[in-house]
């Protein structure tokens, strides 16, 4: 994990403007998903109903005043978003029932786009359509892990709602951020002086604070990253709601969270990407036409600024990192090849851990179950490297082989 993380980094620093995909380091669910989780953990959200792409719709038992509908992707802004379709609003209120699927029907299928999607927005699937509250006043509040400060904060505003990121840069001082001590989590004191800050007045303040001491159990129970309330709502009736909620994990900690790990969706992921993730295999799109099998990710930064050196640009890395079998090279070299855009593939392993056999040995498994069409290029130095070249040699396979990573590139460019 670590690996993918520091490449996918090191790869943003110095190509930033190459990488058309990066792997997400957190586990991201939707927003309904989300919701889930804070209503099973007795944090108070709006009733709420699924309609999806395939026609399931629940709405037929939701019978509410009024409705909001709101289309589910992986980022937010949506209420200033607008669909490839013209569509205006991700986030939509209607007292009427008729007008709900006029709304879908204008957000299913199609792209929204907002400040945090890519610039050709994201394609909906599923629209989560809720019991609409009256909002009086949108408040701000995050639990997230701080690198800087080793341990979780929370970061508090009372000036919620869909500008949170313009209050951080004109009005700082409406942010409030507190480290939290993670064996002590949010004592009564820090949860009644958060409340405060966040203007809950008389019953209202005591609500909000058992609401933020509730987002803190979550927080810790579903070994979260990040837990971001926006907004965090005053309602005319004297509620203390969370409107909107994002949830991230820790990677780490998917052995004791599968269930939430199993939620998933990858319908907006690389197929690549998710492919590589099921053989434990890190994959990185970009825009060139050379196909990378590398390990670690500094030999990654190493071969890209080389074959840069020698005027050519990667189509992807594909990160084995260390104890890597067989059957995981096999797929690996077929993941690397599925992709159009690759002109030629590049095998560029340095054993220490790895045991250059070992790739060898998937990368002759994999060629016999294809006819490649492009030409492979292959740099296999370190551990058992010369029982590997023999493997190569004795293949018969058509495969370029080189003794350093300078003239591995210089072949692999001057093969396309
Ligand atoms: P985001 O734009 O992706 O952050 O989506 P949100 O769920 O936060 O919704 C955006 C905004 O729509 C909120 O900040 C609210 O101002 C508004 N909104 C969302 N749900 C409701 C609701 O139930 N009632 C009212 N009156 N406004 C809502
Ligand atoms: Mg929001």
């Amino acid at each position: 994990m670590l690996l993918r993380n520091s490449i996918v980094k090191l790869s943003k620093n110095v190509k930033n403007s190459q990488i058309v995909q990066t792997q997400q380091r957190f586990l991201n669910l939707l927003e309904y998903q989300s919701k889930n989780l804070l209503r099973k953990n007795a944090i108070a959200i709006q009733d709420f109903c699924m309609v999806d792409k395939t026609g399931a719709t629940e709405l037929d038992n939701f019978h509410v005043k009024e409705y909001v509908i709101k289309a589910q992707i992986l980022a937010g802004g949506r209420g200033k978003g607008h669909f490839n379709n013209g569509f205006k609003g991700g986030v939509h209120i209607t007292q009427n029932r008729n007008d709900i699927s006029d709304i879908v029907k204008q957000m299913l299928g199609y792209k929204l786009i907002t400040k945090q999607t890519p610039k050709d927005g994201i394609e909906v699937s599923k629209i989560m359509v809720a019991e609409s509250v009256n909002i009086q006043r949108e408040t701000y509040v995050c639990i997230l892990m701080d690198r800087q400060r080793n341990g979780p904060v929370i970061i508090a505003s009372p000036a919620g709602g869909v500008d949170i990121e313009g209050v951080a840069e004109k009005t700082p001082h409406l942010i409030k951020t507190i480290p939290i001590d993670i064996f002590e989590g949010i004592t009564d004191e820090m949860a009644n002086e958060l409340a405060d800050f966040l203007e809950f007045k008389g019953d209202l303040k005591s609500k909000a604070s058992e609401e933020i001491k509730k987002l803190w159990n979550l927080f810790v129970a579903v070994d979260a990253t990040q837990l971001e309330i926006n907004p965090l709502v005053e309602t005319d009736d004297n509620k203390v709601i969370s409107v909107d909620a994002k949830l991230n994990f820790d990677d780490n900690a998917k052995f004791r969270q599968r269930e939430i790990f199993n939620m998933e969706d990858v319908t907006e992921s690389d197929p690549r990407e998710v492919e590589a993730s099921k053989h434990n295999l890190n994959y990185i799109g970009m825009t060139g036409n050379i196909g990378c099998l590398v390990n670690g990710a500094g030999l990654a930064m190493a071969t890209m600024d080389i074959i840069k050196l020698h005027g050519g640009d990667p189509a992807n890395f594909l990160d084995v990192g260390g104890g890597v079998k067989e059957d995981q090279v096999k797929a690996a070299f077929k993941i690397i090849t599925s992709d159009d855009n690759v002109k030629a593939v590049l095998v560029n392993v340095f054993g220490g851990i790895v045991n250059c056999a070992t790739i060898a040995n998937g990368i002759i498994a994999a060629l016999k179950t294809m006819t490649l069409k492009i030409p492979l290029i292959v740099r296999l130095e370190g551990t058992n490297a010369i029982e590997a070249r023999k493997i190569i040699s004795s293949s018969g396979m058509n495969i370029i082989t080189a003794d350093n990573l300078d003239e591995a590139a210089k072949k692999t460019v001057n093969s396309i």
